[in-house]
This record gives structure tokens, C-alpha cells and sequence, in this order.
């Protein structure tokens, strides 16, 4: 079919009417479907489930390095964990400490600490009057949340498909000392799936803010979440590039296992330069005199090591693929050369980003949930919830079966045309 711009309003309003009586019919089923978050599927978390018994009372409880995981101590974590999580890391056992279930957590605490400490004996930003962060856009919405919970101003920088806007992010950071970090997921970003370039990280790694305590805040949230084995995406390790070009304290980098065993009872880890370890380390000790090193150990015995995790990751690959690829089928089969719409097809990571006409994001997701299914709020995706331009909805296909996700986009695709279509009636 032709451009929806190009047809006569006589035509539009045609249109309107044959995909109106559509929705009827869908409505009355009564659905309830839900493509609104990242979550595993339980088909997924099934995957996993024999990680829950690697552990029993038969078995020894003490680590390779000698520690009775059912005591008190060791902050870092166990070894064999720190050595797992550092692999996946992609940095030395030495440049990393395990915290608990959650890399959002560390990521919080670590805003958290900058503000009421400061990082590394600079001011805590809780004491400055203003604090500003750069945030790419589309993004992650918990970080922005976390974000605006503290009270920092939170500035949209571009994200393109080889990162952010690295002219835009070298000349914000060198001007103004009030801009202490920006959020970035260098690998199948949450929500546009794209991956940074070489350049983009080593200029990431050649920054030089006007903030001496200015830190890059790394969320590695995807880095094996591959969807093809043969397509996988490598970025460049930021942290090896940072200690090259002089610059090892700039970075922070968080990672977990959420989306690789489960979600929410997984271990996190952050990674970063000696002083930076040391800096939370000293925080830590007050925090707790350790964390679940049992379940740390379960991890290790279950994966072993990265051969392991790879083995696992292919086998949630297995369940996400047909699910990206019964969205972007369906998409492409019901928009494809309308002109209403735009959309990712990532070769990993969680999500599809779609762009539809200006100003019709919201109306989109409210009219789909008329259907009975939820999309992630419209607006989620930009810091404050506003999308200036009210386009980018964010789709999230592993929870669903295939069969549902085959009805939801049709709901989805629905919703798009007839909101265009309300649009361009009314342009
Ligand atoms: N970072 C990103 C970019 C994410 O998409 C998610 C999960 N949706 C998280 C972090 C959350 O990670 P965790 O479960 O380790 O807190």
C-alpha cells in the first residue's frame, strides 16, 4: 500500500472505518496481554531450574579458596564468583567486587554513595547545589528514575546507532563541572538494541570533563545476551581502554547474572579501577559484613565457568529469537511502507524500539490498552517521562508466547494505524 500521507482524506477516513470495526472485534475478547517489560518468560527460567540443586545438605559448602559459604565475611565475594563475573566482565579477578541479587542496586548505592561521599575524596554531590548527568536518549527508564530520585538534572544526549553523541558529550562534560556522569548500556541498549562503535568507547576512555570526579556510569546489563550466535556483537572493554590512555578512574561498570539465571536472585558486580574498589569497599564494610556467598557458590557450580554461561545463554536465545522475529514479522507485513512507524531489529538484548509519526506514542499505547494490551508507558524512555516528541514506545517480546505475541502486535499495528490515521485527518 501506498505512504498513508499520500492517500486523499476520502481514502483515509475509509480506511478508518474497516480498521475501526477490526478493533471491535479484537476488543471484545477480552484480552490481557503484556508487552511492557524485560522480563524472562518461564519457559526461560526453566532453563535454569537445576541450579536449584546444586546446592543440598549433602553438599560441601566451602569454596575453592577455603571459605564456609554458610558463615559471615569475605566482602569481595568468593574467588571462583569474582572470577566468573570478572570473565564476563571482561576485566581481571582483581577489578572486581561482588555485591547481592540486583545490578540496579549497585548502580543506586553508587549514586547514593556520590552524593552523601563523594567518589574518591572529591565533594559529596549531595553538598553542591546543582548536580547534572548526561542521559542518552532512548534509555533505561530505572535509571532515570534513580537519577531524578536524587534530585540531579538530567540532560538528553542523542543516542545514535554507534552510541551517543560523542561531540554533544565531549563538549558538555569540558565546559561544565556541574556534569558528574552519564548512564550508558554499551551492548544491545535498553531500549534501541544498539551496540557502541570502537571510536565511541575510545573516546569514552579519552574524555576529559571539567568534573575531576565525573564518572561513566556502565551498565553491561546485555553483554552475552546475544539473539544470533552467528552475528554477535563485540564492544570494545572500556575499562583496559581507560587505563591505557591514563584515565582508569573514570569509568564505573556494573553487570549481573538477572537475565542469565533469574532475575532478582542472580549476583551483581561492579568493576572498576583499584582506587574506585577501594572507594567502595570502604563504604561496603558498614553496609554488610558480606553477601549471599551461597548463592554465589550456586552460580559457580552450576556454570562453572564462561564455556558454561555461553552454553546457557544459547539456550535462552532459543526462546527469545522467534519472539523478535514474530513482532518484526508482523510489523513489517502491516507497516511496511506505510510511513507511520519505525523499528529496531536488534541482534540482542530485551527490547524493540519503535518511532512512530510525532505526537502519536501515547495515543498508540493508550489505544492498544483498550485492546487489553500493555505497552511500557509511552514517554518511559526519556528522562522525566517526556518524549519530546512523543514517538518512541518501547516493545518488550520475552514474556508472551509467540502466539500471544502474534496477537498483540496485530493489536499493536492496529493501534498505530488508527492513530496515524486520526493524525494525518486532522494535520
Ligand atoms: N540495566 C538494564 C539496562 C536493564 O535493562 C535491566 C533490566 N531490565 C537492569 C539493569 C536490571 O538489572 P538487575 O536485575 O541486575 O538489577
Amino acid at each position: 500500500m501506498a505512504p498513508y500521507s499520500k492517500l486523499s482524506k476520502e481514502k483515509l477516513k475509509n480506511l478508518k472505518s474497516d480498521l475501526e470495526k477490526q478493533f471491535e472485534e479484537i476488543k471484545k475478547k477480552g484480552l490481557h496481554l503484556d508487552m511492557s517489560r524485560g522480563k524472562p518468560s518461564k519457559a526461560q527460567l526453566d532453563i535454569g531450574i537445576g541450579m536449584m540443586d546444586v546446592l543440598t545438605s549433602e553438599s560441601d559448602l566451602v569454596s575453592s579458596d577455603g571459605v564456609d559459604c554458610r558463615n559471615y565475611g569475605v566482602l569481595d565475594g568468593i574467588s571462583d564468583a569474582r572470577k566468573l563475573l570478572a570473565d564476563l566482565s571482561e576485566v581481571p579477578e582483581r577489578s572486581v567486587i561482588i555485591y547481592g541479587n540486583s545490578s540496579l542496586n549497585v548502580m543506586f548505592d553508587t549514586m547514593s554513595r556520590a552524593m552523601t561521599h563523594g567518589f574518591m575524596g572529591s565533594t559529596p554531590w549531595g553538598r553542591l547545589d546543582h548536580v547534572k548527568f548526561l542521559c542518552p536518549v532512548p534509555g533505561y527508564d530505572r535509571h532515570f528514575a534513580i537519577t531524578e530520585f536524587f534530585g540531579i538534572e538530567m540532560i538528553n544526549v542523542p543516542l545514535l546507532e554507534t552510541g551517543p553523541d560523542m561531540d554533544m558529550v565531549e563538549e558538555l562534560v569540558a565546559k561544565d563541572p556541574l556534569i558528574k556522569g552519564i548512564w550508558c548500556v554499551p551492548k544491545y541498549s535498553n531500549p534501541t538494541g544498539i551496540s557502541y562503535s570502537d571510536e565511541t568507547v575510545r573516546r569514552f576512555a579519552r574524555l576529559k570533563p571539567a568534573a575531576k570526579d565525573f564518572r561513566i556510569f556502565w551498565d553491561n546489563a546485555y553483554s552475552i545476551h546475544h539473539l544470533y550466535d552467528d552475528k554477535r556483537v563485540v564492544v570494545l572493554e572500556l575499562l583496559n581502554e581507560c587505563i591505557k590512555v591514563g584515565n582508569p578512574d573514570i569509568v564505573i561498570k556494573f553487570i549481573s547474572t538477572s537475565k542469565v539465571s533469574f532475575p532478582g536472585s542472580g549476583i551483581a558486580a561492579l568493576a572498576a579501577s583499584r582506587g574506585n574498589l577501594e572507594d567502595a569497599r570502604r563504604y561496603m564494610k558498614y553496609q554488610t559484613i558480606g553477601h549471599d556467598k551461597l548463592n554465589q557458590l550456586r552460580h559457580v557450580r552450576y556454570f562453572k565457568d564462561m564455556l558454561g554461561v555461553y552454553e546457557h545463554m544459547r539456550k535462552h536465545a532459543a526462546i527469545l529469537r522467534p519472539k523478535f522475529e514474530k513482532v518484526d514479522e508482523v510489523l513489517t507485513k502491516e507497516l511496511g511502507g506505510l510511513g507511520i512507524g519505525t523499528w529496531t531489529k536488534p541482534l540482542g538484548g530485551y527490547f524493540i524500539s519503535f518511532d512512530s509519526m510525532e505526537g502519536c506514542a501515547k495515543a498508540i499505547v493508550a489505544k492498544a490498552k483498550e485492546a487489553g494490551l500493555v505497552m511500557t508507558d509511552a514517554g518511559a524512555t526519556y528522562p522525566y517521562g517526556k518524549d519530546p516528541k512523543d514517538c518512541n514506545i518501547r516493545i518488550a517480546p520475552s514474556f508472551p508466547t509467540v502466539e500471544e505475541l502474534e496477537i498483540a502486535s496485530k493489536i499493536f499495528v492496529l493501534s498505530v494505524k488508527l492513530v496515524s490515521i486520526e493524525k494525518l485527518l486532522n494535520a
